[in-house]
């Protein structure tokens, strides 16, 4: 069997690198979970076996982030794509506006879908310097009638996160975490709302995790197509209908995996020093490597970075995949390079990726 050691040094940027204690865990339990004789795929989503799967996932998630009791947690389908609709389809009351920070292309798309269905406008945008920066707090206006803001915690495609959250008082602020959920501890009571899909930093796509305050359902509009409405999947604990099963339960390895690896402090902690050995080898390389991100803004899962010419790129590119390593490319509407740090991806293969980059300038620097 495959050892460890023998992984891809995986640096997509999603669908991406999951724990692999965890995928280990799924392979000897995929054709008898639980003494069942079946796999978890064949359970039914009314069994007591599934239920309590489904169940532990909301308790372990709950635990780790720390989300208060009252909260709602939700397993939907469609991806944080959906979300960017069904997010005004209920909050985006008429006669209200909803307020976007715009930080990169995931806020673009959580924007363009809420003006087909009702007004909005720019708190904030640093467009202007494609998007190498969070705005500052003082940047930010909100105007009368906000039904809701919304930003993006973690920007995926430029490569900037935002470390300290606005505090938006009685207007309900919402994250779209698809990137940088479960990277560190943040105070959920803040949030109206969080969502993200699964497969950065949660488990494999096909789940789409929802945080979301109850008093917000009191807000929601009434006239909403059934599978569209948070009450209806609050109400059936995500039971509505059948739910992504098998996602749900390697999301539930997956936050076992983290509780064993010390929580959100001690992966905080790990993130940090793996997104380090990379920074520093951008930061000392004396132009070599470019940064996209201004330094308070960079992000600890996507380091975006670029080389003096598209030539060099290329061939740093392709020596990095003769060298084994997976998914450097930048986005294709920002070129460059950009490696993908999520909570699975090892300190070893950070480290490797460093000497990597500091052996490529040494030979053409
Ligand atoms: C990947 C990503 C999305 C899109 O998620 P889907 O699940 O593919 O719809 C949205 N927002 C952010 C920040 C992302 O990184």
């Amino acid at each position: 069997m495959l050892k460890q050691a023998q992984r891809a040094y995986n640096f997509n940027a999603g669908p991406s690198a999951l724990p692999f204690a965890v995928l280990e865990k799924a392979q000897q339990e995929l054709v008898n979970f639980q003494g069942t004789g079946m796999s978890v795929m064949e359970l039914s989503h009314r069994s007591a076996t599934y239920e309590q799967v489904h169940n532990e996932a909301i308790a372990s998630l709950k635990e780790l982030m720390n989300i208060p009791e009252d909260y709602h947690v939700l397993f939907l389908q469609g991806g944080a794509s959906t979300q960017f609709a069904t997010i005004p389809m209920n909050f985006l009351a008429q006669g209200k506006k909803a307020g976007y920070i715009m930080t990169g292309s995931w806020s673009e798309k959580a924007h363009k879908e809420a003006k087909m269905l009702g007004e909005t406008y720019v708190v904030a945008s640093t467009k202007e310097t494609n998007y190498n920066r969070i705005p500052a707090l003082d940047e930010l206006k909100y105007e009368d009638n906000t039904a809701y803001v919304h930003l993006t915690s973690n920007n995926t495609i430029f490569g900037t996160e935002w470390f300290t959250f606005p505090d938006t008082g009685d207007l309900p602020l919402i994250a779209d975490m698809s990137s940088d959920i479960l990277s560190h501890p943040i105070d959920v009571s803040k949030f109206a709302m969080i969502y993200a899909g699964a497969q950065k930093n949660l488990g494999p796509s096909g789940v789409t995790v929802v945080i979301l305050r109850p008093d917000m359902l009191e807000r929601a509009n009434a006239n909403v197509p059934t599978m569209f409405r948070y009450d209806t999947h609050v109400k059936n604990n995500s039971l509505y209908n059948t739910p992504p099963t098998f996602g749900i339960y390697m999301l539930s390895l997956v936050l076992e995996w983290a509780k064993e690896q010390g929580g959100l402090e001690a992966l905080a902690k790990m993130n940090k020093e793996k997104a380090a050995l990379i920074y520093d080898v951008i930061d000392q390389s004396e132009g070599f490597y470019r940064g996209h991100a201004e330094k308070d803004s960079r992000s600890l899962m996507n380091i975006t970075f670029r080389l003096a010419s598209e030539e060099l790129e290329k061939k740093f590119l392709a020596e990095a995949k003769e060298a084994g390593f997976v998914g450097l490319n930048g986005h294709r509407s920002v070129g460059g390079c950009r490696a993908s740090i999520y909570n699975a991806v090892p300190y070893e293969s950070c480290k490797v990726l460093s000497e990597f980059m500091k052996d490529f300038m040494k030979k053409n620097g």
